[in-house]
């Protein structure tokens, strides 16, 4: 079938859970790219969040991190969330009536502002457990503000941005070794050709976009110096796709840290948003090469995103509410 024909469009004048439920669940997810067209009639500056990493039943500070989150929202007005993967810790969710659904997310993000649509992508400690639950219509009914897939798109057209969410897990060659047991890999049976149809998803959608501002988000690192460093499967596969396509930002978690590079050989910012509660692991053994390291910081928080038509605004807090580094792209 025709990328162009499996292409689900979905439009509505909001960007309630309604959308997601409206589609049959769950065989849609992952045999289309999902696009998510939201149309406001609003021009406002676009507003989110980011965080990553955090599901621990409100342990490792993910509370408090969480009552940071719902201060900022409300001062910012956020329109969404995005949650950068590692989503249940340590094994995922062992199906879609697992209680830590509740206990680490619904009870968890409980501030008033936090009562917004959350995307999210799968991180590797997802699919330690059922991932196939993280995606069901299931979770979606039991919290209206979840929604995860594993490729999905979701177009802002009056802030002219396009989100491309893409799942990095299968890319980690590693992950696939015979002796290691800990990956459960429902959604991708085979590697090669969920990777292929993943990377050709992606070049169109990124190749027919118009947008001014492309952001994709993906759980695993590029450019990093934290503990886990850089993932080559996705500097050889992913990053030269990104690169020629007019990516300006791409969003990971994974290290447990907050973080900004800009090198001199790539277009692309790389943001780490991995901060939403377990922290502290140190830097990892590339932090003496010239990574276009602009911001590193070994702890909780999370990003804050303002965004209008030419400006693209991030503040990194910790858990205190501080703003530890701010970032400003410009764009005409
Ligand atoms: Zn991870």
């Amino acid at each position: 079938m025709a990328w162009s024909k499996a292409l689900l469009l979905l439009k509505a004048q909001s960007l309630g859970m309604l959308l997601v439920n409206e589609v049959t669940w769950p065989e849609f997810a992952h045999q289309y790219l999902v696009v998510f067209i939201e149309v406001k009639k609003s021009v406002a500056p676009l507003n989110f969040l980011v965080v990553g990493d955090w599901g621990r039943d409100g342990l490792f500070n993910q509370t408090i991190v969480a009552e940071q989150m719902g201060i900022v929202g409300t001062k910012l007005n956020i329109d969404f969330v995005i949650s950068t993967g590692d989503n249940f810790y340590e094994n995922g969710l062992t199906g879609p009536d697992d209680t830590q659904f509740t206990t680490s997310f619904s009870d968890v993000y409980t501030q008033e502002s936090l009562q917004t649509p959350w995307y999210s992508v799968l991180g590797n400690h997802d699919y330690r457990g059922n991932v196939t639950a993280q995606v069901a219509k299931e979770l979606t009914i039991r919290d209206s503000r979840w929604f995860c897939s594993a490729t999905y798109q979701f177009v802002r057209e009056r802030m002219d941005v396009e989100f491309f969410f893409v799942d990095t897990n299968p890319f980690v060659e590693s992950y696939w070794r015979e002796n290691n047991k800990d990956y459960i890999w429902q959604l991708a049976i085979s590697r090669e050709d969920y990777i292929a149809h993943e990377l050709k998803n992606l070049t169109t959608a990124l190749e027919t976009s118009n947008a001014k501002w492309k952001i994709v988000v993906g759980h695993h690192t590029m450019r990093c110096v934290g503990k886990h460093g850089e993932t080559q499967e996705l500097f050889a596969q992913m990053l030269p796709i990104l690169e020629a396509n007019g990516v300006d930002i791409y969003i990971n978690g994974h290290d447990h840290c907050l973080q900004n590079i800009k090198r001199f050989d790539s277009p692309l910012h790389f943001l780490t948003s991995g901060g939403g509660s377990e922290a502290w692991r140190g830097r990892g053994n590339n932090e003496n090469k010239d990574v276009g390291l602009q911001f590193y910081y070994d702890g909780q928080g999370f990003a804050a995103v303002s965004m209008a038509p030419s400006l693209f605004h991030v503040d990194f807090y910790d858990i205190s509410g501080n703003i530890l580094h701010t970032v400003n792209l410009l764009k005409n």
